[in-house]
């Protein structure tokens, strides 16, 4: 069988620093006032009082959505979104086009293998010129889905299960709780510069939320990267009486040996987690290696789906467990097919955690949401990642080549 080969490749983006604020889609932080998502949640920006009630204060939205659409030359055409905004699009018009334009759409593992030894002088650790290779890598995923006209999971070897039981990220257990999560993972409020009361507050949050859910619902903590190993060590031993599952991303993404450090100092049984901003298969082993429990890549930052499958084959072979960080559809398909994924994450996008909202609204036509905390495997099998584009948002493609 002649597959179709790639006649263009196109980036667009939505939002960022110049749009109106709130527009939602692949960069979910640009959300509207009064979000839970930005309501003094502890960063590393924290310590200036200046930024410390709203991240977008320090611009965590300025870079806006980047989609990327790739159409064959029998005029199917496959997509995906992440964050990276104008930068992504001019990384991909101006550079990575010469990799995909011309391949046939089953050549992936080639073209990322391209696109990431060709930009090595400049990516860096990973950031937007990974988020950018991460979002054209899903986009190939998705058209070759739907020239083979199989979903992706399919694709990578078929499903382990038959549904994906998902934690909700949020401001509100209680309520993922009874929407049928299995979990609830808040956000930390306070943090270093805050002392002891810091960490009487948060934990406080903790126990009021095991009060409300019951002895067994798991409860998480995520600390975005704004804790010192005291602190984290401190915050862990506070939760120990609420039995809290785990405690996320204390760290900045380099600081491998204070990960080892707190792995070590966390309470018996108490899980250490992190990975969403480590953007290299190389910081994934380095991270595998310091023994936290749960690596957390983003599949749209991570590079890509091909990048997430090596991370699931480095974590299986330290019996270490895979959970990417919540990326909606571009996740489910991967987990469905991972051993070491028992459960997933789903982002929380309404602003009070009250209703069920697609991730990436609206951003994405299609997007599944969980029903009772699960998606099946009957809701992810359309051809790709069974999204479709909503061309009713406004975007530009700022570059053409
Ligand atoms: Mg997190």
């Amino acid at each position: 069988m002649s597959l179709p080969k790639i006649k263009e490749i196109r980036a667009y983006f939505m939002g960022g620093a110049t749009a109106k604020k709130g527009s939602g889609g692949g960069d979910y932080h640009d959300q509207g006032g009064n979000h839970w998502i930005d309501d003094h949640i502890a960063t590393p920006m924290s310590k200036y009082k200046e930024y410390e009630q709203s991240r977008q204060s320090f611009g965590i939205n300025v870079l806006g959505t980047l989609i990327v659409e790739v159409e064959a030359d029998n005029g199917a055409t496959g997509f995906a979104i992440s964050t990276g905004g104008e930068i992504g699009c001019f990384i991909v018009e101006n550079h990575l086009n010469r990799f995909i334009e011309g391949k046939s759409v089953s050549d992936i593992k080639l073209m990322h293998d391209q696109m990431l030894n060709s930009s090595m002088y400049y990516a860096g650790g990973g950031g937007v010129v990974m988020n950018t290779i991460s979002c054209v890598d899903l986009a190939l995923w998705d058209l070759f889905g739907k020239v083979i006209g199989l979903p992706v999971f399919e694709l990578l070897g078929g499903a382990v299960r038959d549904e994906i039981k998902f934690y909700a990220t949020g401001a509100r257990p209680d309520l993922a709780q009874k929407m049928g999560f299995i979990g609830g993972k808040m956000p930390t409020h306070w943090g270093p510069h805050d002392g002891d009361e810091g960490v009487r507050k948060d934990s406080e949050m903790v126990k009021h939320f095991r009060e409300l859910c019951g002895p067994d619902f798991w409860l998480m903590l995520d600390c975005w990267m704004s804790q010192d190993v005291n602190y984290a060590t401190k915050l862990a031993m506070a939760c120990a009486p609420y039995n809290l599952k785990w405690i996320e991303e204390c760290f900045p993404p380099q600081q491998f040996d204070n990960y080892k450090i707190l792995k070590q100092s966390v309470p018996a049984g108490m899980m250490v987690t992190t990975g969403e901003h480590h953007g290299t298969l190389q910081s994934f082993m380095t991270l595998s290696q310091t023994g936290i429990d749960i690596m957390q890549p983003d599949v749209g930052w991570c590079g890509g789906l091909t990048t997430l499958c090596e991370i699931a084959a480095i974590a299986k072979a330290k019996g270490q467990l895979v959970v990417p960080h919540g990326s909606s559809v571009y996740s489910h398909h991967a987990v469905i097919t991972f051993t070491n994924t028992p459960f997933s994450e789903f982002l929380m996008t309404s602003p009070d955690c009250s209703t069920l909202r697609p991730q990436f609204d609206p951003i994405l036509i299609d997007e599944p949401v969980p029903v009772n905390g699960r998606i099946s495997k009957e809701m992810l099998s359309k051809p790709g990642f069974g999204v479709e584009l909503n061309r009713k948002c406004t975007m530009k493609r700022p570059f053409t080549h």
